[in-house]
């Protein structure tokens, strides 16, 4: 059995979020269950794009200087590292408020630069890590709860692909080219080459909608807890009430048979569930429906059966960032005109997550709006076979 913890917080002043987090860590061993005298602790939060705390996007910083200063007191040297999709690490971090929160707990800030190849023992024989990421002595993940347009939930796994060095990531889209299947097991897999010995969820204003970049925040008031980020992102989910079938991550960890990746496997402690309110987030425009059609058709029909990208004219700047971006080079800018090409486009929908103008606008294909008028949902959440069932058992 996986162990999660949950504790309901009010806000992100210190000494309140300080509490929470101890609160929500005595049940699990506390800090010192995790951090020894002298190991140098790697806090890997969510550190996406140049945002202010207040949108969401990123990691808070008061949970990043909290989790750094527990890190010190327990003897640990902290460290803070990431590698943004956009924007340069110090912007982002000066942006987010993690720059001043590194320098108020004494915690260093590390960009993931370097990279060292690392050999995997499932489907992905070959992984390149950040040096900094593999070579610290323990990570504590400090992932954002959000929706994510691809994955259609980001929390404690899909954060540790930051640990892919910068425009690296783009090829690992390109390799698992739209298939969310194997992206979520790429992830799974990064996961187990370096696992976590903490993963701590920023659940306390959420992302909700056009996640992970350009949704709406959502108040929950909760911080989630665990070892495993398998069981924490199962907590997770349906802490937002979003279906399980709608989670590539924990459909892949099921399959693969990974420890904590169905809800009866885990204890959870803390908070009691059944005071926790229930939530349904609002899940991303761009989230492809399942119809259950064969996969060769879907293939056959990709442009007509799922969504697909199409800049706003009226507020795209032409900045080319997502075109920069794009795993398979699908995005054109010329003659002051962006245009995009269906049917190289992978549907990973890094175009929306890293437009800085929220400029990358979703269109649905011919038989997919046809489709969703005739079996009258609206979304992949109407259509989802099952509900969201709460955290309550
Ligand atoms: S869609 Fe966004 S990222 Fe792409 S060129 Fe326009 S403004 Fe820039
Ligand atoms: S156009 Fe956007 S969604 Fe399509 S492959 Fe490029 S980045 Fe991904």
């Amino acid at each position: 059995m996986e162990t999660v913890s949950i504790a309901t917080v009010d806000g992100y002043e210190l000494s309140t979020l300080r509490h929470a987090v101890i609160r929500l860590l005595e049940p699990i061993g506390g800090i010192s269950a995790f951090v020894n005298s002298g190991e140098r602790v790697l806090l890997k939060p969510n550190m996406l794009s140049a945002k202010e705390p207040h949108m969401a996007v990123t990691t808070h910083p008061s949970l990043v200087r909290v989790v750094a200063d527990l890190v010190r007191e327990a003897g640990g040297i902290a460290l803070i590292g990431d590698s943004p999709g956009i924007g340069g690490f110090l912007r982002v971090a000066e942006k987010s408020g993690i720059y001043e929160a590194a320098q108020q707990s004494g915690a260093t800030l590390i960009e993931f630069k370097e990279a060292v190849e690392l050999q995997g023992s499932g489907l992905f024989r070959s992984l390149r890590l950040a040096r900094v990421y593999y070579g610290a002595d323990k990570i504590i993940n400090l992932p954002k709860l959000k929706t994510h347009e691809m994955m259609t939930m980001t929390c404690a796994v899909k954060n540790l692909f930051g640990a892919v060095v910068g425009t690296e990531k783009a090829g690992w889209h390109l390799k698992a080219g739209s298939s969310r299947q194997l992206f979520a097991r790429l992830l799974l897999e990064i996961y187990q080459i370096k696992k976590p010995a903490l993963n701590i969820v920023d659940a306390v204003i959420a992302m909700e909608g056009n996640g992970p970049g350009n949704g709406d925040p959502i108040e929950l008031g909760l911080l989630v807890a665990g070892v495993n980020p398998v069981a924490v992102d199962v907590v997770a989910g349906r802490l937002a009430g979003i279906p399980a079938d709608l989670l590539h991550i924990g459909r892949e960890a099921i399959s693969m048979g990974l420890p904590g990746s169905k809800f009866d496997d885990i204890v959870l402690v803390g908070t009691p569930a059944g005071t926790i309110p229930q939530t349904r987030f609002r899940l991303p425009a761009g989230l492809d429906v399942q119809f259950g059609l064969p996969s060769f058709l879907a293939k056959t029909l990709k442009n007509h059966l799922t969504s697909y990208p199409a800049a706003d004219l009226k507020t795209c700047v032409l900045c080319g960032i997502c075109r920069d971006a794009c795993p398979p080079g699908a995005i054109t800018i010329k003659n002051s005109a962006l245009s995009v090409d269906n049917a190289r486009c992978i549907r990973c929908w890094c175009c929306r997550e890293l437009c800085p103008h929220d400029a990358m606008l979703v269109r649905r294909g011919l038989l997919l709006r046809t489709l969703m008028r005739f079996s009258r949902s609206k979304t992949a959440y109407e259509s989802s076979s099952s509900e969201p069932s709460g955290i309550s058992r």
